[in-house]
């Protein structure tokens, strides 16, 4: 070994001792007789000093050191002299008398510096990732998501579960993306997908008779990037066999609840977590992944506004539009430009525009309001009356300002779920130390896609209608409910999954419902209905994402923050330069012929 000690760990009591350190010289201040460096390992910061006194030789050589230089020394604990010391450092009451100094690998200029309070762009950091990670935030980071999946390995061993590799060179496992496909050499003209999850491939696995299984897997999905998407993210995806929906929401409310703790001991977690329908999560909240830290709900003010006489709601509610609305205490008193900014943010999410009502503080009571205690752009347009009745319906006391949208209803709710985020973080409601878990059930099995106007599945192909409705599935789509949940946590969407259809004919007729014919779903899914057909065990799961759980426990609000080396938001990966193109030996050998852009 190039070191006997890890640079962190001494203190008072190592006093006296010889030591080997290596590490990488985190800075260094020369003050003519003495020279210090700053060693920085995994571990933390030792200070060594070089004195020609000790040695001359290491007292030299340490002239030349620079940042980031990877060193080994030693040299012998030493207290530092009263007045010295550091409290910031774990080790500031020693340093290390360097008798001797030799270097390990020498160091360009970096391009930043390894500390936390760095200014640099992410294409820096990204492209020097190796540098980037050595600063201690990200180490933290590296340890918490390690901590997160051993925590998972324990927690999921402990109740039985196997965990299962299952192959990335497949079929194409549809889940609503794009799949990324590699060209088979072998077989001319064809391709494997990436698996955009191993759900076809866990069922099988409870068709196998494995019954408990888990994966951290890597999921591929070739889709337009936001913040919280990459290329290819994590997830741990877990199966279980002879189970109902309430089983596996307590098995992950039981892991869940172990790994907040257990890395955020500081954050408080509620159990169990609440069990919300869509349907309420839409009604309440505006949105499927709630924020349930605060409240300012939602409310519904249709009948109210269809009979108020102002004709932009009017004209809404006769094209079956809603008009729906929320109150924000204490803010009555908004100026112009703050009730702008709301309406700009209204605008920007596709609203037609924001009506506010605000109603004054020294009003005694809503039922008492008078004219001049309402400031809204509508106050000459509606009743006093009606004004009051929509401060009933939404809970709003003197000196809130009620927020309002009208349109078609999924343009509203969303609307009013970003509006409802945006008060809750102005009015100071979020606990940053708060972790509120929450389980969406019940969502319709299929949604209509707009622009090609077939039903497309809301989940994935293969989660089961609840029981009773498979009945619709030819009469009418729409009133099919999944078996069906998402895992949600602080307005964060963790995970979704299912039971599962383990029958032959019923997933056939799913298929039917999205528009595969017998022939197409065989050709693509034959495997899996084919196993049906051998005994399948009832069955449902979960895929969760570890990235953004692991984001949500850094704080962070990207998860390029939490993946070693993430992907930018334009798919590419600045620090090997890919993707790249190949040479034409190795198009010719894959049958590809590239097309002039
Ligand atoms: N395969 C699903 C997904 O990746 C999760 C599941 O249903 O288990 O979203």
């Amino acid at each position: 070994m190039y070191k006997d000690t890890d640079c962190g760990t001494l203190r008072k009591s190592d006093s006296g001792k010889s030591v080997t350190v290596a590490g990488w010289v985190h800075r260094r201040r020369d003050h003519g007789s003495l020279i210090f460096i700053d060693l920085r390992d995994r571990s933390g910061i030792l200070q060594v000093v070089f004195n020609p006194e000790t040695s001359i030789r290491a007292y030299e050589m340490a002239g030349a050191l620079r940042s980031e230089w990877v060193v080994q020394i030693e040299g012998v604990v030493k207290q530092r002299l009263p007045g010295a010391e550091n409290p910031q450092l774990a080790t500031g009451e020693v340093e290390l008398a360097a008798s001797g100094l030799r270097t390990l690998g020498p160091a360009r200029t970096p391009p930043f510096e390894v500390s936390d309070d760095i200014d640099v762009d992410e294409l820096t950091r990204m492209t020097y990732r190796f540098i980037d990670l050595r600063r201690p935030k990200m180490q933290k980071m590296l340890r918490l998501r390690h901590d997160t999946t051993r925590i998972i390995w324990d927690h999921l061993s402990e109740r039985g579960f196997l965990q299962v590799e299952t192959p990335i060179l497949i079929k194409s496992t549809p889940e609503g993306a794009r799949d990324y496909v590699v060209p088979s050499r072998v077989h001319p003209g064809k391709f494997y997908a990436l698996p955009q999850s191993p759900q076809q491939l866990k069922q099988l696995l409870m068709v196998s008779g494995v019954e408990r299984y888990f994966q951290i897997a890597r999921c591929f999905r070739d889709e337009d990037l936001r913040a919280s998407r990459q290329p290819e993210h994590t997830q741990l995806d877990l199966e279980m066999s002879f189970v109902h929906q309430e089983d596996v929401l307590e098995l992950v409310e039981g892991l869940y609840r172990r790994i907040t703790t257990e890395t955020r001991p500081d954050v408080n977690v509620e159990i169990p977590f609440p069990r919300i329908r869509y349907r309420e999560a839409m009604d309440r909240f505006g949105t499927d992944k709630p924020d349930i830290r605060f409240g300012l709900e939602l409310k519904t003010l249709t009948e109210a506004a269809g009979r108020s006489g102002f004709r932009v709601f009017e004209s809404v509610v006769a094209s079956g539009g809603v008009v729906r609305g929320f109150a924000a205490p204490g803010c009555g008193g908004y100026t112009r430009r703050q009730t702008d900014q709301l309406a700009e943010i209204a605008r920007s999410s596709g609203a037609q525009g924001l009506i506010t009502i605000a109603l004054s503080a020294d009003a005694e009571s809503v039922e008492t309001l008078t004219a001049d205690d309402v400031r809204s752009p509508i106050k000459s347009s509606v009743s006093l009356d009606t004004v009051k009745e929509i401060a009933r319906q939404t809970g709003a006391a003197p000196g809130s300002l009620i927020l309002i949208v009208a349109g078609p209803e999924k343009t509203v709710n969303t609307v009013l779920s970003i509006l409802r985020n945006e008060m809750g973080q102005r009015l100071d409601l979020i606990d940053p130390r708060t972790f509120r878990y929450a389980f969406v059930t019940d969502f319709p099995l299929f949604e209509m896609d707009a622009e090609s106007e077939q039903w497309t599945p809301a989940h994935h192909v293969f989660s089961a209608p609840q029981p009773g409705h498979e009945d619709y599935l030819e009469s009418d789509p729409s009133k099919v409910h999944g078996q069906l949940f998402d895992l949600v946590c602080n307005g964060w969407e963790l995970g979704s999954g299912s039971i599962r259809i383990h029958d032959r004919g019923v997933q056939e007729r799913v298929f039917g419902v999205i528009g595969y014919g017998k022939e197409e779903a065989e050709s693509r899914f034959e495997h899996l209905l084919r196993a049906f057909e051998y005994g399948a065990p009832p069955h449902g799961g979960m895929g969760l994402g570890l990235d953004r759980l692991v984001a949500l426990l850094a704080n962070e609000s990207s998860i390029r923050e939490v993946i070693a080396f993430p992907k930018t938001q334009a798919a590419s990966d600045p620090l090997f330069d890919a993707p790249w193109t190949i040479s034409e030996e190795q198009l010719e050998e894959l049958h590809i012929r590239i097309l002039e852009a």
